[in-house]
């Protein structure tokens, strides 16, 4: 038989300078036994490959180190440290709360633990997933863990330490094992690499690193993998058969072909994944991965201290965030998220992600809300620099009510010089007025307007008495526009002429921009509609 042994065995940590990234726990561990202030009992919580169990084996190692170094670490080379690491030791009991986890097993340890250590040093229970224990078993282990004989030691390693009773966890100093920062990961692996003279890529490290979520055994797992799957240099393609995801390559090209309007993209990437059988959830988890890149991107630049890119990733990312504003980042985002949550219940999620893929392409041809509300806005300046509309007065009440179009201050500020020398109600065709729209930032609270802040409330501006034979009928896309949507339309833009061409044009403008209103706000605009001209 083979006596190959796997990576997270072979390098598992023998000493605390070896535990990565639980610097703040190591210190605490080593003040303890220098200063012999020692609890009863000890939980070590974590996701799992944090090094749970790996640091209870090492504290409990250095307690019981014939020799143990001035920097408090284990020697590793006297009996005890040796029996330990092959787990051979009398003193230092390992229990697996998964499967031991009755009555009769916590019984067991209540009888033994009375009898001294025979090194003369600690007598230690490592008890794993201790979550698993009933609550009979907990209930058996409290006095025990209340006032355990002298020399008596508890290391628990939990998963879940919800799942362990609050009495056990009051009696117990509570270390929460950070997830493995994915620098150190990738430094790991590079060693692993370098000792067993494998040939690999940064950018391959890096992905497996990436894919291992903090978890330092798993990306150990991994690499065992993808050695036994590989022979020579390990590259990023390699690693992405492996773990069956799909290359970032495919995210660049997929923002490039989402610029260029190419949406043929959407199905062929699809189709990639499902005729490989690649998870496209994973698939969607590292699309949702990618834009939240490239919004850090666009709010920290690429250095930011939280991003973790290869060096070879950073201008890539930095080229295809580009391709993108802020808000269409944001929008994605938002979109991805919630399409994570859908799709695991979706009938033919094939049809669900190719819909994905196409509506973040199309994100480049939608309309921010933002510049749908300053092309409203460019549009009530127009109007305000028409003649006032006439209102019906209490007497007379007109047969359609004129609109009263909500302008934002700055605007008005803007408009009331036209306003003004445009008072007499009757007066020549008026100039339109398109002044250009000023910054947003007026605007603080979602800015999408509602149908009633588009129209059109009763509410008269002035009270210039209105001779309703006098308003023509209003134009066929206005009547359209209030079947549709907006009730009531307001009337046409003039009392007494005929429409005349600029009335014309602007009554048109008008009606194109409600449109927009109507479509954007239906979620389905396009680029191209916008501008008539
Ligand atoms: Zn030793």
């Amino acid at each position: 038989m083979s006596n190959y042994q796997v990576l997270a065995r072979k390098y598992r940590p023998q000493a605390f300078r070896d535990v990565l990234g639980q610097e703040a726990i190591v210190t605490t561990l080593k003040n303890a036994i220098k200063f012999q202030r020692l609890a009863h009992a000890y939980l070590f919580c974590g996701s799992r490959g944090t090094g749970k169990t790996t640091l209870a084996r090492v504290f409990a190692k250095a307690l019981n180190c014939q020799a143990p170094t001035d920097e408090g670490e284990p020697c590793n080379t006297c009996s005890s440290c040796r029996e330990i690491a092959s787990g051979n030791s009398m003193d230092v009991l390992e229990i697996d709360g998964a499967s031991h986890r009755g009555i009769d097993d916590i019984r067991q340890i209540n009888e033994t633990v009375g009898y001294a250590a025979s090194s003369g040093k600690y007598k230690i229970y490592i008890i794993d997933e201790v979550h698993m224990l009933t609550k009979e078993a907990f209930n058996a282990l409290l006095k025990t863990l209340e006032e355990p004989p002298p020399k008596v030691l508890f290391l628990f390693a939990t998963t879940e330490p919800h799942k362990v009773l609050p009495t056990i966890l009051s009696r117990c100093q509570r270390f929460n094992l950070n997830r493995i920062p994915l620098e150190k990961i990738i430094n790991k692996l590079k060693r692993i690499a370098t000792d067993q003279n494998i040939d690999s890529d940064d950018d391959a490290l890096h992905l497996l690193a990436q894919r291992a979520d903090g978890g330092l055994r798993d990306a150990e797992s991994l690499f065992d993998q993808i050695i036994a799957f590989h022979e020579g240099r390990i590259t990023v393609t390699t690693v992405a058969d492996v773990l069956g995801v799909m290359p970032k390559e495919t995210l660049f090209a997929l923002d490039q072909a989402g610029k260029e309007g190419k949406l043929a993209m959407a199905f062929e990437i699809v189709h990639q994944i499902f005729s490989q059988g690649k998870d496209f959830i994973h698939f969607v988890e590292s699309l949702t991965d990618h834009f939240r890149t490239l919004l850090l991107i666009k709010l920290s630049g690429p250095n930011a201290p939280f991003l973790t890119l290869s060096e070879s990733d950073k201008p890539r990312y930095e080229a295809s965030s580009k391709l993108y504003t802020q808000e269409q980042c944001v929008t994605i985002l938002d979109f991805l998220i919630e399409a994570q949550s859908q799709i695991r219940f979706q009938s033919s999620p094939r049809i669900a992600l190719e819909a994905i893929l196409m509506r973040i392409m199309r994100t480049h041809q939608r309309l921010p809300i933002e510049f749908l509300v300053r092309r409203l806005n460019e549009l009530e300046q127009a109007i305000q620099g028409t003649p006032p509309q006439p209102a019906p007065t209490p007497h007379q009440p007109s047969p359609q009510p004129a609109p009263n179009i909500h302008v934002q201050p700055t605007l008005e500020k803007n408009t009331s010089q036209a306003q003004q020398s445009s008072i007499p109600s009757v007066a020549p065709a008026p100039k339109v007025i398109v002044t250009p729209t000023p910054a947003l930032g007026s605007i603080t609270e979602d800015p999408t307007p509602t149908p009633r802040e588009l129209g059109i409330r009763n509410k008269p501006k002035e009270s210039t008495p209105l001779p309703p034979q006098s308003q023509p009928p209003p134009s066929p896309t206005a009547q359209v526009l209030q079947n549709d949507m907006f009730a009531p339309i307001p009337p046409p833009l003039t009392t007494e002429t005929p429409p005349s061409a600029p009335r014309a044009n602007k009554q048109h403008r008008y009606d194109t921009i409600l449109q927009f209103a109507a479509i954007e706000l239906e979620g389905t605009i396009q680029k191209k509609q916008i501008n008539p001209r």
